[in-house]
């Protein structure tokens, strides 16, 4: 038998030292604030926008907040109207169907497949009943669905995509970055994402227009020459007046320290990538159990992972679960009737409308989610997974 786990799965890795250094000097400046510059030096926060964008081969790039902040004022930036309804998949987070209220927005839930991304016949169904021109698409857990098909569904009925890409930064469908597929992308540096600045978000587009409104929402106090990745100042002043100030910059101490996490991010994905096949390896061909399957157009993150309990009964998998947990290996259950730390799941959101999603609720009833940490060496993943499938084969109950 696999001894038992001791492993943490809520333990990142520590900033690099050179991002550490970085930091020290910003402090030492006292210029924290991202406007608060020297003969016409770039901040930081300036710096991490120009390579941000290029990174992800966008024109424009805003540094913010969060990533829920990100997502709030990218639907403002694309000019969502009061209580008009927004698109977004049943299975993700509390904070998406959280930034389409702050907004203005009316949520409305779409069906997840057994793949765990979103059912495009009930996206279809769903913009001819609401009349939607927005989706907020977010690729929970970093699954991405067939963005060729998606876009033309998209294409046809004239509905803008956002994508939230909190979980697939670094990710791509078929050769091309998750996050240049739409109006505008989003992503969050919070420590459990892949770059980790505490917290933080960025608003990638291509789009002058959305761009500008989304500077002058963030609070630049007319100081948007001072930015990255922005479009030209004669048009951000042309809006400036009539865009209010929702005050969620990003501050050059944060920026130090992601500018040399961002030029590693590949590198790291790699290294998630591996320990997500060392975890799925051990899983593979456990009867009752699955793992959903990648297509081969997706370069995913595999930063987590989620497998299908099929074979256990609902009442069984609370045990299971805490037989894993026995064991040192820490699962969540998206069937859980409360929420329970980043598992909140949609009919715990009650200031929505309820909404009916029973092909979703089947799917999230029967769904495992795992943690894939980089300090977790390939060792360890194999450990992991091996516990796992032992712990579910021997289940009696
Ligand atoms: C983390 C996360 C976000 C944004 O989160 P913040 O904590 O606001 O940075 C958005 N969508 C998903 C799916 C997330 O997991």
């Amino acid at each position: 038998m696999t001894n038992d786990f001791r492993g943490s799965f809520t333990q990142q890795e520590p900033i690099p030292e050179e991002a550490i250094e970085r930091a020290v000097a910003v402090m030492r400046s006292g210029r924290l604030h991202r406007y608060n510059i020297v003969n016409g030096e770039a901040s930081e926060t300036a710096l991490l926008e120009a390579e941000y964008a290029q990174y992800m081969g966008a024109k424009y790039c805003l540094a913010c907040a969060s990533g829920g902040y990100a997502m709030h004022v990218a639907l403002k930036s694309a000019g969502l109207k009061p209580g008009e309804p927004v698109l977004t998949n049943a299975f993700t987070l509390s904070p998406v169907p959280g930034a389409i209220d702050n907004a203005g927005g009316n949520p409305v839930l779409v069906e997840v497949t057994e793949e765990l991304v979103i059912d495009i016949d009930d996206l279809e169904r769903k913009i001819a009943e609401y009349g939607s021109t927005m989706l907020l698409l977010s690729h929970m857990r970093g699954h991405v669905v067939d963005m060729d098909a998606l876009s033309l569904v998209l294409d046809r009925h004239g509905v803008r995509l956002i994508e939230d890409c909190a979980h697939t930064m670094g990710a791509s469908w078929n050769g091309r970055k998750s996050g240049s597929f739409g109006l505008a992308a989003c992503f969050s540096m919070q420590t459990y994402k892949h770059i980790n600045s505490g917290e933080g978000g960025f608003i990638t587009s291509d789009d002058a227009e959305l761009m500008a409104r989304a500077i002058i929402h963030s609070g630049s106090y007319m100081l948007y020459e001072r930015h990255g990745a922005a479009p030209e100042p004669e048009l951000l002043k042309t809006i400036r007046f009539e865009t209010p100030n929702y005050s969620g910059r990003m501050d050059n101490l944060r920026a130090a320290i992601l500018r040399p996490q961002l030029a590693l991010l590949d590198e790291q994905c790699e290294r998630w990538n591996a320990r997500y096949r060392a975890v799925e390896d051990a899983l593979r061909g456990t009867n009752g159990l699955t793992v959903p399957t990648r297509p081969a157009k997706e370069r995913f993150v595999g930063s987590s992972i989620q497998f299908l309990v099929e074979g256990l009964d609902l009442p069984d998998i609370p045990n299971f679960i805490a037989r894993c947990a026995d064991r040192g290996v820490e699962i969540k259950w998206f069937g859980a009737a409360e929420p329970v730390g980043y598992t909140s799941r949609h009919d715990s959101w009650h200031y929505l409308e309820p909404q009916s999603l029973p092909r979703t609720d089947r799917i999230l009833a029967k769904l495992c989610d795992m943690r894939i940490p980089l300090t977790f060496s390939l060792e360890d993943c194999r450990q992991v997974g091996t516990i796992i499938r032992d712990v579910f084969e021997k289940f009696d109950g």
